[in-house]
């Protein structure tokens, strides 16, 4: 078997579409764009790049973002204070902050900054708690981009095994939430997991999110299974032995142009509806 690959970038680009239209829409009746502000601390060379890529989309769906600087030596107050201060702002929808922070600063704290209704990235613990409890809320970004691919290639989730390999609170443990409230049988694997061959080689779904070259070989991979790759490594490598995994798996994220391109698209998508939902909330 040689697996059909999810193309990301083709799902992702009729997302855009949608979020044009919706964009297009809502700053016609109100006057201005949904505005998404992205907040990098330090000067990381990679952190720069994702807010780039993120303020370049915005652009390119007609949504504004509103780029916000720390230097790296700010303090967990001071960064507090920055996304509290946006938290209040009214001409905010949505806040991103770029993740790692600097060591010395405290992230959870940081991420709790941010008002729910705001929480486009679904970071703080209410998102999460709703996610988890399948309320409508904003989902953590990289695990709404997978179940959208998943939904966009028909993957059935009721019943089927799903093994997501990570338990990192933006990526593995939300994805495996989202799974289950979707009916999946899910199981958790992570660095102090026995076994792991033999639990991905049960799997009907495997989540790699691990961020080590290659983890998963090709060879656990359950003839037709569905493999969704979300780690990235240097030099463009995912988590899982493409070549070999794609001889066994039925469909499979390519890396780059799978999970990426869905994660950005979730972003945005949700940084429209928390616009919405302000105005809608405050004409009520
Ligand atoms: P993380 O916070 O470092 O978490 C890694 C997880 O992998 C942890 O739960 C860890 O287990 C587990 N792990 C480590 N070594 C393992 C092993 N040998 N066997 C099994 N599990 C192991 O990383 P993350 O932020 O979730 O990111 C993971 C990957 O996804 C990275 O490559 C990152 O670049 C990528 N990523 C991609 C996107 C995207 O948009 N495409 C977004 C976010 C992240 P413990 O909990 O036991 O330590």
């Amino acid at each position: 078997m040689t697996a059909q690959i999810i193309d990301g970038t083709a799902v992702a680009a009729k997302a855009y579409d949608r979020i044009q239209a919706d964009v297009q829409e809502f700053t016609r009746i109100y006057g201005r764009a949904p505005v998404l502000a992205t907040v990098l601390v330090g000067d990381d060379p990679a952190s720069q790049t994702y807010v780039r890529m993120k303020a370049n989309r915005c652009k390119s769906v007609g949504m504004e973002s509103r780029r916000i600087e720390i230097p790296a030596e700010a303090s967990t107050e001071e960064v507090v204070a920055r996304i509290e201060e946006l938290s209040q702002d009214p001409g905010v929808d949505g806040i991103l902050l770029q993740h790692p922070v600097p060591a010395h600063v405290d992230g959870r704290a940081a991420f709790e900054a941010i008002i729910p209704s705001k929480d486009v990235d679904g970071v703080t613990y209410a998102s999460f708690a709703k996610m988890a409890l399948g309320a409508t809320g904003f989902r953590a970004a990289t695990p709404g981009g997978i179940l959208s691919l998943l939904d966009a290639y028909d993957v059935p989730l009721a019943g089927k095994h799903a093994v997501v390999i990570g338990r990192s609170p933006i990526l593995g443990k939300p994805a495996g939430m989202l799974l289950l409230e979707r009916d999946a049988t899910v199981t958790y694997c992570h660095s102090k997991t026995k076994d792991l061959d033999a639990i991905v080689s049960t799997a009907d779904i495997v989540i790699a999110a691990v961020g080590r070259p290659e983890l998963i070989q090709g060879s656990w991979i359950k003839p037709g299974a569905v493999v969704i790759d979300a780690g990235y490594n240097p030099g463009n490598v995912g988590d899982v032995e493409y070549e070999k995994a794609s001889e066994a798996a039925s469909l499979i994220t390519p890396v780059p142009g799978g999970v990426g391109p869905m994660t950005i698209a979730t972003l945005l998508e949700q940084t429209v509806a928390a616009a919405l939902d302000a105005r809608t909330l405050t004409a009520t």
